[in-house]
């Protein structure tokens, strides 16, 4: 039954971000374990996963009616207005894209379907393994931690890297001389790094490869940020911070006054991040607009 789970596309062709179905179920998966009502009226969800998309989603514009609705043809989700909906929808709406007002004001609800509902109920255990796999297929490690706070889960034990992603570690440490490619920290304790990593422009459960010219060295301040979209990169490899970046003395120091500053090179003769792994970043992960670059 739990294998409906791992069925379920959140990735178009082409690396699209389609984070909807995994922030919603993780929202139900939140509100289960919080022994919360299976149904869910669509106007918190659309409240609470409204959020939730704008924090954690693309840039691009989306309406939590369109993971709410779509669900139902994984297999794991339930309204039951389903057919009472159908004849206030034509029939493009029922297929593709539900009017949000027409959910809205039938006073919708969905839920994770029934039986699975009781099971997952019955084992927290499978609870975990759900919300770790619809992590590890829809957002980078570094930013799992933040996704479940918003959605107010407990941590769940999450499958520890492969032994792949080793390697492109330490190549990627190396050609950037184990110094962060934004602002150069490179601190060691004793003889490791002391909070350096490697990232992936282009992240991998999108397709992007473990190839010199999709990486960066980045302290773990910075790494966050780019994988949160809080930073990116434009086609010369000069940063780009957000407009929504928001803070104090400290955030004008770490953050603000990159903005427009190259991205330091890594050793001569190896690759910078291609140009298409970087447009993907600004497309589907850095929130626009970009702040003036700092003279
Ligand atoms: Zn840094």
């Amino acid at each position: 039954m739990l294998a409906r789970f791992a069925a379920i596309r959140v990735w178009t062709r082409g690396g699209e971000r389609a984070p909807h179905k995994s922030l919603l179920l993780l929202y139900a998966l939140a509100a289960l374990q919080r022994r919360e009502p299976r149904l869910i009226p669509f106007a918190r969800l659309e409240e609470a996963v409204g959020k939730l998309l704008r924090d954690f989603g693309p840039s691009r514009s989306t309406s939590p009616a369109y993971p709410f609705w779509h669900l139902q043809s994984d297999g794991v989700w339930e309204i039951p207005q389903r057919e009472a909906l159908q004849h206030d929808l034509d029939i493009a709406e029922w297929r593709h894209n539900p009017r949000v007002s027409v959910i809205r004001e039938a006073g919708a609800q969905g839920g994770l379907d029934a039986q699975l509902f009781k099971l997952l109920r019955a084992r927290p255990d499978l609870v975990d393994q759900v919300a770790a796999q619809l992590l590890k297929t829809s957002f980078p490690p570094s930013i799992h931690e933040d996704i479940l706070d918003a959605v107010g889960m407990p941590w769940v034990p999450v499958t520890p890297i492969a032994s792949r992603d080793a390697a492109f570690r330490q190549t990627i440490l190396r050609i950037y001389r184990h110094q962060c490619g934004v602002c150069g920290y490179d601190g060691q304790l004793g003889s490791t790094d002391l909070g350096i990593e490697a990232a992936h422009v282009m992240w991998h459960m999108a397709g992007g490869p473990d190839s010199e010219d999709n990486g960066v060295a980045l302290c773990t301040l910075h790494h966050k940020a780019f994988d949160r979209g809080a930073l990116g990169l434009d086609d010369n490899c000069r940063i780009l911070v957000s407009e929504e970046v928001r803070g104090g003395q400290a955030v004008e120091e770490w953050l603000l006054r990159f903005a427009g500053s190259p991205l330091r090179p890594p050793l001569p003769g190896r690759p910078q991040p291609a140009t298409r792994f970087v447009r993907w970043h600004r497309k589907e992960v850095f929130r626009a607009p970009a702040r003036a670059p700092r003279l």
